[in-house]
């Protein structure tokens, strides 16, 4: 199978340099695989194409049993197209045989990496699920012109139609790193197959090599589903990781949490008033089950569970840090059965409607709303209260004016650092008030902690009902 990459960036042989691969020479790299080789078919200062063959050894893939494609006629294992379309082999190889050019450094040309030139990718024969139209979903969002031709399946007799393979060229102007990133991920993603069993460490691969632009990516689900097999476990936590803050570190929001809002907040102990407040209006609903979303480490959780009324509490999560301390300080691993079977940890993201939250009474978001980017709250408020839709739902946020009342907390700073925005009274006030008016639902709104004559309470608190 054949790519190549094209520049007449000036002086065009630069592209050695990025690549750190000389242009005289050929290159011959051994793949557990196969063989790849790279070469130039051209370099001189207006034009140079790099030129990538990756060869698979179809017998031995059938030997080691890896990646064999061919259904379940034997045969199909030794006569398949893996050897000549563009797949995940050509993904690997790409990783192998360019791994510093795509960690963004070069040794001659530092400054170069990060300038973007105009690259040229010529894909001859690529197997592509869904067609043309699925190579300009997912490489125009990117900033690529794409030119893809239908490969006929025999040019001498056209009524046959078409082949499933693409011919494939695609024009951007961008970082050599960049366009790297964009073919190891989506290379396997194009075919919709992987040579290799996926695990959990693809999705660190995933967010290591798409971390930087998938999650603003249309078609970022498309892309997560098929580089993950269609795995759902593996597909929804990648999601998750990858819009948690659009790539932000998910743990970071908790890990702080202790330490910075806490210290702010303390001399009111507003935490606890906090917990009780959103216990007691839990209680008042006469909720069943109930579901804890950012349970963080598991506070609201645990008070839950003491409550004798309450037969379920499911904590949500994006953070799986937060999510193994939530387990630790409940003890899950050695409480009674009955206990155990009471009580749920999940990981997900509010960002993405979820099943698993339908046939619950109550729900919590417990100083959630503001770890959230704003552009996110929208999606979140459709999975609270369009998808999940318990009948009662209780918010509490800080009030970002009763701030000046927090002797340790430098005017205009938020209370946490992860905080994306703290909202007046109003401007919460407004945001309940179209949420309930576009859901169904009715809003009370109070407060938790002291109340202060003019800036009031500390915590804002809202209940919604249907
Ligand atoms: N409710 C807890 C934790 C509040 S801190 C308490 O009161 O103690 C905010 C929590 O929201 C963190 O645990 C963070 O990981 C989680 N979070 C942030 N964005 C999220 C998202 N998109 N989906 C689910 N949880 C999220």
């Amino acid at each position: 199978m054949l790519l190549t990459i094209s520049t007449d960036h000036r002086p065009a042989t630069d592209l050695g340099y990025l690549l750190h691969k000389n242009p005289s020479a050929h290159h011959r790299v051994e793949l557990g695989f196969g063989q790849a080789h790279v070469f130039y078919p051209e370099a001189n200062e207006a034009h140079c194409t790099v030129a990538v063959v990756v060869e698979v050894d179809p017998v031995g893939l059938v030997r080691s049993r890896r990646g064999a494609k061919g259904g379940d006629f034997s045969l199909g294992l030794y006569v398949n197209d893996r050897p000549y379309a563009i797949s995940s082999f050509m993904s690997v190889a790409l990783g192998r045989v360019f791994s510093t050019a795509m960690a963004g450094r070069s040794k001659e040309r530092p400054e170069l990496t990060d300038v973007a030139i105009p690259l040229v990718v010529r894909l001859p024969v690529t197997p592509c699920r869904g067609g043309a139209a699925v190579a300009t979903r997912l490489f125009e969002p990117l900033g690529y012109e794409v030119a893809a031709a239908a490969i006929p399946l025999d040019p001498r007799f056209p009524a046959w139609g078409d082949s499933a393979y693409l011919d494939l060229t695609l024009s951007a102007t961008l970082t050599l790193q960049r366009l790297l990133e964009h073919l190891f991920v989506l290379l396997p993603v194009l075919d919709d197959d992987k040579h290799y069993w996926v695990g959990p460490s693809e999705i660190d691969k995933l967010l290591r090599r798409g971390g930087e632009w998938l999650p603003a990516h249309p078609e970022r689900e498309l892309i997560t589903r098929r580089y993950l097999r269609h795995d759902r476990q593996l597909t929804r936590e990648a999601l998750a990781r990858l819009m948690e803050d659009d790539v932000a570190d998910p743990d970071a929001s908790l890990a702080r949490y202790d330490a910075e809002e806490q210290a702010v907040e303390k001399p009111i102990n507003l935490n606890e008033q906090r917990l009780r407040a959103v216990v007691g209006a839990i209680g008042a609903s006469g909720a069943r089950r109930v579901l804890d979303l950012g349970c963080g480490e598991g506070r609201l959780v645990g008070q839950l569970l003491r409550e004798q009324g309450i037969e379920k509490v499911v904590g949500l999560d994006v953070s799986v840090r937060a999510l193994e301390t939530a387990a630790r300080r409940l003890h899950l691993d050695t409480i009674g059965p009955s206990q155990r079977a009471r009580v749920e940890l999940l990981q997900g993201s509010l960002g993405y409607r979820d099943a698993r939250l339908a046939g619950f009474d109550a729900a919590a978001l417990v100083e959630v709303l503001e770890h959230l980017d704003p552009s996110r709250l929208g999606s979140c408020e459709r999975t609270v209260f369009a998808h999940a839709r318990p009948s009662t739902v209780i918010v509490t946020t800080p009030n970002v004016e009763y701030n000046v009342r927090f002797a340790s907390l430098p005017a205009g700073r938020f209370r946490h650092r992860d905080h994306r925005f703290e909202w007046t009274r109003t401007e919460f006030a407004d945001w309940c008030e179209q949420v309930g008016a576009r859901h169904g639902y009715s809003v009370a709104l109070s407060g938790v902690g002291t109340e202060d004559p003019a800036v009031g309470f500390s915590t804002q608190m809202a209940v919604f009902t249907r």
